[in-house]
């Protein structure tokens, strides 16, 4: 554990230990090139191979087909929930919006600033404790394409298995569960992250486009926000965000050399379940937000009690070194996100404390 803290933020949040201290080693002199990767040109061979690399194990970890370009941009998701109406809305469709937490609401929005837009479904009715059934989702086959959230970070719940939309394209913002479990790509027609999640450092957004989507594309907005424009060069139409990029690489290279994907599904399974047994096996001293079988494997969130109890158990938690645990200031309570690179001790530790904390104040 040494000087790191146990990090539960919800974005940016935890990296890799190894990876960062790789990118000490390198910080001054990258692989020989007598400066640090944020000083050198986006244009040399030696920035290059770091990008496609970070494209090429993507693809790999994630098993993108050659069907699909991988996109590296910037703004965010936020930015996404803007470029994908003005991509994909014409005036003559509608988009559906499936509803399931703050970020489907943010997405929705922003859509409507574009054209027209429905609710396929909602769960805000229960304050997103749920996942809406498949059978709930209400799209039109004419629809322009249906969006939804794979992961709410700020509600705890997580999609288990995706609608089938047929000729409809589906879209996803993945920002918070990208990569921490297999995804079958070929469902979706675009998925978009920001990596200060599961991926890398915040400044880096990912984008998987089905390539026939470019071709839909509306061409009339400005030009950094087409994906056409970003997949024709490579993500190298204008300066990427390098140091982020080389990071993501690494934070790749890193799920692979610690078992790929399927070793990283297991310890996140893993890691939910310690925090999930300790508030099921606590006699509702805590209850979870989220309903049992929508709940996230990425952010998990729950109550104590009583408020003043919960105010004790942040700030105890607080003084033995955990960081990030209350909850979004829209809903409050507490929440661990326990993202790819937060490892399984610092579940391990936050569970034995759950435990403990109850102990004493019972
Ligand atoms: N979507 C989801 C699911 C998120 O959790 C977040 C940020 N926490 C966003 C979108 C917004 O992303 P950004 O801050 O990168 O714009």
């Amino acid at each position: 554990q040494g000087t790191r803290t146990y990090n539960f933020n919800a974005g940016p949040s935890a990296l890799p230990l190894t990876v960062l201290e790789k990118a000490q080693q390198e910080l001054i002199d990258f692989r020989g090139s007598g400066m640090s990767v944020m000083e050198l040109s986006h244009r040399s061979a030696t920035y290059e191979e770091v990008h496609n690399q970070a494209i090429a194990n993507l693809r790999k970890l994630m098993s993108i087909s050659d069907e699909y370009e991988v996109l590296f941009v910037q703004g965010g998701g936020s930015t996404q929930f803007a470029m994908v109406p003005m991509n994909f809305l014409t005036p003559e469709k509608k988009a559906a919006y499936i509803m399931t937490g703050a970020w489907s609401e943010k997405a929705f929005s922003e859509a409507k600033l574009f054209g027209q837009v429905y609710q396929a479904a909602s769960s805000k009715d229960s304050n997103y404790r749920y996942i809406p059934s498949l059978d709930e989702v209400k799209f039109e086959a004419s629809d322009a394409y249906v969006h939804l959230t794979s992961n709410n970070t700020i509600f705890g719940t997580q999609w288990r298995e995706f609608p089938n939309t047929g000729d409809v394209p589906l879209i996803a913002d993945m920002s918070s569960d990208i990569l921490s479990k297999p995804i079958a790509v070929n469902k979706f027609a675009l998925i978009y992250a920001g990596a200060q999640k599961n991926l890398g450092p915040s400044g880096v957004t990912v984008v998987i486009i089905r390539k026939d989507m470019l071709e839909l594309a509306n061409k009339n907005i400005p030009t950094m926000l087409q994906y056409g424009i970003h997949a024709k060069n490579n993500s190298l139409y204008n300066t990427p965000p390098t140091f982020g990029i080389y990071l993501l690489g690494e934070v790749l290279n890193w799920v692979e050399e610690t078992g790929g994907l399927d070793a990283l599904t297991k310890r996140n399974e893993e890691k939910a379940k310690l925090i999930y047994d300790a508030i099921d096996q606590s006699n509702g001293f805590y209850y979870g937000h989220a309903d049992v079988n929508s709940r996230s494997l990425m952010n998990l969130t729950f109550r104590v009690k009583d408020e003043e109890l919960e105010k004790k158990f942040l700030a105890e938690a607080k003084k033995e070194g955990f960081v990030g645990l209350n909850g979004h200031r829209s809903v409050g309570g507490c929440r661990a996100s326990a993202y790819n690179a937060v490892p399984y001790e610092a579940c391990k530790a936050l569970s034995q404390f759950m435990v403990s904390f109850q102990q004493a104040n019972s």
